[in-house]
């Protein structure tokens, strides 16, 4: 006989679409169901810190409006009552949104993100920001500038980032969903060091209005789940034209979720063979080589190809995207936005020191490598190579993709890092985004799907990454894989 306690322990783990049903069929309300999630994040956050803000009394709100709404006998959206997290560098109204970052550390904005009016208008519940490398630069969420998120999995690791807290949060069962940004691999790293789903989609599919910007040229946001299905809901929900971002695209938004099929048959898997040259982990080159026969079992072919400009993608990335950073993050000057530092004699000591107390040491390094590949004499010698090698990166891409529906690789040289390994190796840790960095500067989807754990029993995470607008078939590929396979339906104890 089932328990109370049997449905309290299955609950943190039951898919958005579940939860909603339920919620619409009255077999529970949104209150009680977003109460139950609220016990299990506030009693099992203190190990992991995935949040940085979990307000019960805007959560509950949130519920009742839904049960009211259920209530009244209207139609209720497709995430009702379903807890979202939401990254920390995504405005929430009234909501402090600092990017991790002490110069915002009582910022809040006057409107919502794009993609938070659509939750909004989808009836889901904003369940609390989570935390994040500060504006999003780093691997690990070591760089935050509140505290560190630790691995659901291993409290003595890393859970990945930037989006760190998005991925744990999603995989300790917080909320069966979550919103992330990724820049340079900040949805798929961690989603493949915790356990979970993530989708970083096409450049233009999803609106950045009310991202605080890292790098414009490359930054997307996407969901985190736990199960495709759910990706995929999340994704449809989000996606979409917005006039307020210049790069948004007028693109009809398919049925991801309706049109899912998990048929291989003909599909072409392009296997870069720089992508299995890198220093890759040997457990993480054995799980994803199995991961790649199991989706040749389902009826896909693989052919190996070469992206031999792929050496090149992390100095292009980080020229390109610090150069953006610096450009970006000159708003934060205790004028226009951010911290105002008390002890200025001077208009230039103001934002000097104002910049100085706010920002981070990794922040810091970023805005000034950026604002010397931007400066004279260096502007031809890095930046404008840099853009040249990214046109080349792109040309790569599109000819290898005449050869291949997707390709699948690694995501992460190696599974998570324990705490405090390489905090005094930030060449390494740019280093480790080898893999994933190429998608942003070519501005293709990418999606990471569990493939299995590593001795230490930490997860690792397949990426397959597609042409534009292939979405679709990325979650088809990972249906695929899901349907015979149980890696994403483990989670921690
Ligand atoms: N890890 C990468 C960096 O440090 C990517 C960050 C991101 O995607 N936001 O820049």
């Amino acid at each position: 006989m089932e328990t109370d306690t049997d449905r309290d322990s299955e609950l943190p783990w039951t898919s958005a679409r579940a939860l909603r049903d339920k919620i619409q069929n009255k077999e529970s309300s949104a209150e009680d169901l977003c109460r139950a999630f609220l016990h299990h994040a506030q009693s099992k956050d203190k190990d992991i810190g995935a949040f940085l803000e979990l307000n019960e009394t805007h959560i509950l709100d949130q519920a009742r409006a839904v049960d009211a709404k259920l209530a009244r006998g209207q139609e209720l959206g497709a995430l009702a009552g379903v807890p979202v997290a939401i990254k920390d560098n995504l405005c929430v109204s009234g909501e402090i949104t600092s990017a991790g970052s002490k110069i915002l550390s009582d910022f809040r904005p006057p409107y919502d993100a794009h993609v938070i009016e659509k939750l909004r208008a989808a009836d889901a519940i904003l369940f609390g920001k989570v935390n994040l490398d500060e504006f999003a630069m780093g691997s690990s969420t070591e760089n935050s500038g509140r505290h560190i998120t630790k691995n659901p999995w291993n409290l003595d690791y890393v859970p990945g980032g930037s989006s760190g807290g998005s991925a744990a949060a999603v995989a300790a069962g917080f909320a069966p969903l979550a919103l992330g940004s990724d820049t340079g691999g900040s949805i798929r790293q961690p989603a493949s060091l915790c356990g979970v789903m993530g989708l970083k989609p096409s450049y233009g599919r999803v609106s950045r209005y009310g991202l605080l910007a890292f790098a414009s040229s490359l930054d997307q946001v996407g969901p985190f789940a736990r199960n495709v299905e759910d990706l995929a809901l999340l994704l449809e929900v989000i996606s979409g034209h917005d006039a307020r971002d210049m790069s948004s695209a007028n693109t009809a938004v398919p049925n991801y979720l309706q049109n899912l099929n998990g048929d291989l048959s003909g599909l072409t898997l392009g296997l870069p063979k720089e992508y299995f040259e890198a220093t890759l982990d040997p457990e993480v080159l054995a799980l994803t080589k199995a991961a790649i026969a199991k989706l040749e079992s389902l009826g896909a072919t693989t052919i190996d190809i070469s992206l031999a400009l792929n050496k090149y993608a992390i100095a292009c990335y980080q020229i390109i995207s610090t150069a953006e950073a610096s450009s970006n993050l000159a708003r934060y000057d205790g004028v226009h936005y951010g911290h105002r530092s008390d002890k200025v004699d001077d208009l230039l000591s103001l934002y000097s020191r104002s910049r100085t107390e706010g920002f981070g040491p990794e922040v810091q390094r970023r805005i000034m490598l950026g604002t010397f590949v931007l400066s004279t004499g260096s502007y031809d010698a890095y930046y404008l190579k840099a853009q040249k090698t990214r046109q080349l990166i792109r040309l790569e891409y599109d000819k290898a993709f005449r050869h291949c529906d997707v390709m699948v690789s690694p995501t992460s040289p190696f599974a998570a890092i324990k705490i405090g390994e390489k905090v005094d190796d930030p060449l390494t840790m740019y280093a480790s985004d080898a893999l994933t960095v190429s998608a942003n500067l070519v501005g293709v989807p990418g999606l990471v799907i569990p493939c299995g754990f590593s001795k230490e029993k930490l997860p690792v995470g397949l990426q397959i990454l597609g042409p534009h607008w292939s979405e679709q078939t990325l979650l088809n590929v990972a249906h695929a894989y899901q349907s015979v396979t149980d890696h994403h339906t483990k989670h921690p104890e």
